[in-house]
């Protein structure tokens, strides 16, 4: 048993090749450091990755949802349906715009995605779009939630910050190719990381433009484009932004790319081999079915503890046992910011019930042991019975 001395299992963790490093050390040395030629490179590679005929490499998810919002004409006063269990940025990039975020419930315990009935009971006529968020790289019904958006005249945006190469059921077309827009995440934690960094996908080039346009100020031209002597001076079109990405991000993306499908295979193999030790336990559950795991990123793995109290005690016998877990998410509704809706029953059982556990590519099969038998130990302890 764990006496709290144990090496610490962190939730998450983030190991760079040499070659890797290397490839943003070279740009360092390069001497040309924001937007040019590596974030060129990486947009090609990212848009042949996911099939698509765009790829826009921003700051950050969030600055990607904005600018996804304002390219499905999202104003003052418009309305955009997001799910109430996601990361706060799906939801404040809408207020971002002047418009009103309008949560949306999840399905259940079982899935952790939007609710297409209960998106549909929400729209009114200020409504311009519905986002789905891939809850940890398993996919939201984007063929229901599409029929939605086109029966209305709504916009279908996809926060893919957890789904890079993961795809829906029946198809081989990747998430985040079947909206309007598809924004992902480069953030440390997720799936493909170098930081800080977010990229809009879209088959849409009047989509592709304004996001080129609006993530540089709106600038006819860029300093890029100047340095090569293309342009000499610029017009201002429109209110933009500063969401460039920077080339040595779009370096280390460009040379993590290579493995990404790689990182999958491994974050899959931990996922199946917990979710199969989790079956055989009692008062934890893990949400979505096995088969959807191959379709899966994998980015997070998820559990629902069955009596929602025995959460954080459980939370807190794992940690003195030297493993870390977390919450995704508690609800968007019940934070400060975003309270005053009516109550999404699935949403709060969800946000009260969840634990994550460790995943990343690089976790030893030792480690995992540990997590589940932290689990098992403190599952037993709280329930009062033995083991499974
Ligand atoms: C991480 C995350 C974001 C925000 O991504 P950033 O790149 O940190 O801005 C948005 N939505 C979801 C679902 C996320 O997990």
């Amino acid at each position: 048993m764990g006496d709290g001395r144990e090496r610490l299992i962190p939730l998450f963790d983030v190991e760079l090749t040499t070659e890797e490093i290397e490839a943003a050390a070279d740009t360092l040395r390069s001497g040309w450091l924001t937007m040019g030629p590596r974030t060129e490179q990486f947009e090609q590679d990212f848009a042949a990755h996911l099939g698509c005929r765009h790829a826009v490499a921003v700051s950050s998810c969030t600055a990607a949802l904005h600018l996804a919002y304002l390219a499905a004409g999202v104003r003052p006063g418009d309305e955009v349906i997001v799910p109430a269990i996601t990361f706060v940025a799906t939801a404040a990039a809408v207020r971002y715009c002047g418009a009103t975020p309008v949560l949306a419930d999840v399905r259940g315990e079982h899935d952790l995605n939007l609710d297409p009935d209960d998106v549909a009971a929400r729209i009114t006529p200020r409504t311009k779009a519905i986002c789905a968020v891939h809850y940890a790289g398993f996919a939201a019904d984007v063929v229901r939630l599409g029929e939605l958006c086109d029966e209305h005249g709504l916009a279908l945006i996809e926060d893919a910050a957890h789904a890079p190469s993961a795809t829906a059921p029946e198809s081989e077309r990747k998430l985040g190719t079947y909206g309007l827009a598809g924004c992902f995440s480069f953030f440390s934690n997720k799936v493909l990381s170098c930081g800080e960094g977010g990229l809009l996908a879209t088959d849409d080039d009047e989509v592709a433009a304004l996001a080129r346009s609006r993530r540089s100020h709106a600038m006819t031209s860029g300093t890029w484009d100047r340095h090569r002597g293309h342009s000499a001076g610029y017009d201002v079109l429109d209110l933009g932004f500063n969401y460039r990405i920077d080339e040595p991000r779009a370096a280390l993306l460009a040379a993590r790319l290579p493995s990404l499908e790689h990182n999958i295979a491994a974050r899959r193999e931990l996922v199946h081999r917990y979710r199969a030790e989790i079956s055989g336990l009692d008062g934890v559950s893990a949400p979505f079915a096995d088969e959807e795991v191959e379709r899966s990123s994998c980015y997070v793995m998820p559990t629902m503890v069955e009596d929602p109290e025995l959460r954080e005690p459980l939370r807190a016998r794992m940690l003195e046992r030297g493993v870390q877990t977390s919450v995704l998410y508690p609800a968007i509704h019940e934070f400060t910011a975003y309270a005053g809706g009516e109550s999404l029953p699935h949403s709060e059982r969800v946000a009260r019930a969840e634990l994550t556990l460790p995943l990343f590519p690089t976790l030893a099969e030792a480690d995992q042991e540990r997590v589940l038998e932290a689990l098992r130990e403190g599952l037993s302890e709280l329930r009062g019975t033995v083991p499974a």
